[in-house]
């Protein structure tokens, strides 16, 4: 199984989030994580910090006091520390999405620890608190990769729903709608709240989309929570 996905990967390597769709298969062969292990629902938003894609998502969260979870990239937090700390001050959870925003296919592992411990050390200093998530850029894991998070102590993790809202052509009403099929127990749930390796402004459909989301998920009767707040 292991070779037949690595073999799918390879040839999926270089077309960015288009390998976001045979993640799924990946997470299986590698038994990563796609679903909290209690109760709750998990928001969980990828690719941040954005000057302005961050703001907009933590004041819906702040309206519908929900908590959510962050997977920052160590070099936009570099480029905007301020809100990182923002983030975790707000009492949302961070997680490590890499220091570079690149497939882990085809790096050294001593490239990828570095990269991860990079991620890990700018993320810590800008919010004061010990990332233990890890999530890979477009979801796919190498073995070697996978190993290293966890010989870190870190979790992998991965996502059960998505919005798939860093595609162009797509709308809030879409992006809410995809997020919220059969929503339940145990879910986590993949945004975006910056459009740094996406299509341009993709933050704003899906902050235009987030208000209905916490609604639905809200709708479920089950709380919404950060990623380590269900056991
Ligand atoms: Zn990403």
């Amino acid at each position: 199984m292991r070779a037949d996905v690595a073999g799918a990967l390879a040839a999926a390597a270089w077309f960015g989030p288009a390998a976001a769709p045979i993640a799924p298969a990946v997470a299986a062969a590698f038994r990563v994580p796609r679903r909290l292990p209690g109760a709750g629902i998990a928001i969980t938003f990828d690719d941040g910090p954005h000057e302005h894609g961050t703001p907009a998502v933590l004041e819906l969260l702040a309206e519908a006091r929900a908590r959510a979870t962050f997977f920052l990239v160590g070099e936009q937090v570099e480029r905007a520390p301020s809100l990182a700390a923002e983030i975790a001050a707000a009492g949302h959870e961070v997680g490590v999405h890499g220091y570079r925003h690149a497939l882990l296919l085809r790096r050294s592992p001593r490239a990828l620890r570095d990269d991860f411990k990079r991620a890990h050390d700018v993320i810590a200093e800008a919010t004061g608190t010990e990332p233990t998530l890890y999530r890979p850029p477009y979801g796919v894991f190498s073995g070697p990769a996978l190993l290293i998070v966890r010989r870190l102590g870190w979790r992998p993790l991965l996502w059960s729903r998505w919005g798939k809202d860093w595609v162009a052509k797509t709308t809030p009403a879409a992006i809410a709608a995809r997020a919220m099929r059969e929503l339940g127990r145990g879910d986590i749930v993949l945004l975006h709240d910056a459009d740094h390796y996406s299509s341009g402004d993709s933050w704003r459909r899906t902050a235009a989309a987030l208000p209905e989301v916490l609604a639905g998920a809200a709708a479920t009767g089950e709380p919404l929570v950060s990623v380590s707040q269900s056991r």
